[in-house]
């Protein structure tokens, strides 16, 4: 089929909270028009990040935080496929299916959704032994370690690696990092219930940040309340530490200790995914420069959004739009909008959001929020919390409702399914949505 006979197509490169939004909003506002509206991902669901820590600590089963693409965008054609090249002027994107068969596709408009990867330092031993937190592969791999790291510590006679088993580092006390360590110590506490041997040691976590505060870049009440609910849990904060060397069995800081540990989780940010820097164009911090219509400049067709894309925050002149759901998921809207609007329906807008305040799941009854930027903490904040998951999660509502509910009454169930191995979630991935496989780690 050449260009001139086939409908007008627009490609959506990425099905996470920008590309999923804008998918869905182009479908529903471009319904009679002769157009084609299609999704090329890695994966057949859109991956609800922000409970991805309940999944990695048994409180949420995998599925419960992904929505089905072809269930939920109906008008949308889903290609499965990772994309690793865009030709800007032939206006056609390549890209390997999961089958590694290659394939390519001409374009229209194009949606550059593909999000950001783990965020590697150049310290000694972090690229070995330390993992990420930011696809699924990861959570799975990380519930696994965790019950394993507790079940071996049980029959370990000796205290020291007993000790060091029952032992979890993480770095970086943004979001990420302070939720895993809160539902972490929940999770291994009710393993240390079940494994009665050696009931007189608590498990020990601590989050490590360079920062003076936990979350250094959210609400200062937010982060004294989570500061206080973690202490009061048993969590160790070490603010301005770093980490200077990690072995399979150590992590050394700054401060000049050395805590045995087999456990490192590197949650100390992310960068833009590498398909960004491939396509030659300007960036900024690694992400790719647009204008405030979330078009690529000199490329008028194609519009870039979310953690990928530097989008002018207009709110806060001068600056870019942090790297948050709540950004990404509008601005896949914004940039449907102006498509359509291109295409003759409506006016173009500029994008423009004034920052609704963040919510932090700290497990149990425990949440710091602050909705409308209004201070919430304890079971309210919780309640909250949960509400806006549920209000943006786009399916599966009544699954994950029911998960909570029962994950108050019974005990977590944990078992390792060992499907995920060590060795299939190395922390510098350009694919932290798939597993590499075949991986000959034993742990
Ligand atoms: C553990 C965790 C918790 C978080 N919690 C919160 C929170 O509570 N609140 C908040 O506001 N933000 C939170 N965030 C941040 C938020 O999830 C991100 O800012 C948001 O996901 C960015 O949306 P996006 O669409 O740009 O990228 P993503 O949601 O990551 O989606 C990118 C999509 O592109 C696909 N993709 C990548 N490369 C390619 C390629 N080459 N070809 C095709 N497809 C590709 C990926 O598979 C994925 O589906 C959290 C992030 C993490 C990791």
């Amino acid at each position: 089929m050449t260009v001139s006979d086939r409908p007008h197509r627009i490609v959506i490169v990425g099905a996470g909270f920008a590309g999923y939004h804008a998918a869905r909003a182009l479908s529903r506002k471009l319904r009679h028009d002769d157009v084609e509206i299609v999704l090329v991902n890695p994966n057949d669901y859109f991956l609800y990040l922000p409970l991805l820590p309940e999944v990695a600590t048994g409180v949420l089963e995998p599925r419960r935080v992904t929505v089905s693409l072809a269930g939920t965008l109906p008008r949308v054609r889903l290609v499965l496929g990772e994309v690793h090249g865009v030709d800007l002027e032939k206006r056609r994107i390549s890209y390997t299916d999961p089958e590694d068969r290659q394939g390519s596709l001409e374009y229209d408009r194009l949606v550059l959704s593909v999000g950001s990867v783990n965020k590697l330092l150049p310290i000694p031993g972090i690229a070995e032994h330390a993992r990420g937190f930011r696809g699924m592969p990861e959570a799975l791999y990380l519930r696994d370690h965790i019950s394993r790291q507790m079940a071996l510590a049980s029959t370990e006679p000796d205290p020291a690696r007993r000790r060091a088993r029952r032992t979890f580092v993480v770095v970086g006390a943004g979001y990420t990092g302070t939720e895993v360590a809160a539902h972490g110590k929940l999770f291994t506490d009710s393993l240390a219930r079940q494994h009665t041997d050696h009931h007189d040691e608590d498990p020990r976590w601590l989050l490590v940040d360079i920062a003076p505060r936990i979350l250094p870049e959210l609400d200062r009440r937010l982060s004294r309340t989570s500061d206080r609910v973690l202490r009061q849990r048993g969590v160790e904060i070490r603010t301005r530490t770093a980490v200077k060397e990690a072995t399979s069995r150590a992590v050394v800081l700054d401060s000049g200790e050395t805590v045995d540990t087999h456990t490192l989780v590197w949650c100390v940010g992310v960068r833009p995914d590498p398909l960004v820097h491939d396509l030659g164009l300007p960036t900024d911090n690694g992400r790719l420069i647009v204008n405030p219509y979330l078009a690529v400049p000199g490329h008028p067709e194609v519009l870039a959004c979310g953690d990928a894309a530097a989008v002018p925050d207009l709110t806060r002149p001068g600056q870019i739009t942090p790297m948050t759901a709540q950004h990404a998921s509008r601005q896949g809207k914004t940039a449907a909008h102006n498509i359509a609007a291109a295409l003759g329906h409506g006016k173009p807008r500029a994008y423009r959001h004034h920052d609704l305040g963040f919510a932090i799941d700290l497990g149990g009854v425990h949440a710091a929020a602050n909705p409308l930027h209004i201070p919430l903490s304890g079971p309210v904040a919780n309640l909250v919390t949960r509400g806006l998951h549920l209000s943006t999660l786009p399916g599966n509502r009544a699954r994950v409702t029911n998960d909570w509910l029962l994950n108050a009454v019974l005990p977590r169930q944990a078992v390792q399914l060992g499907l995920v191995r060590s060795g299939s979630v190395p922390l510098d991935t350009t694919a932290p949505y798939a597993p590499l496989t075949p991986s000959h780690s034993r742990e």
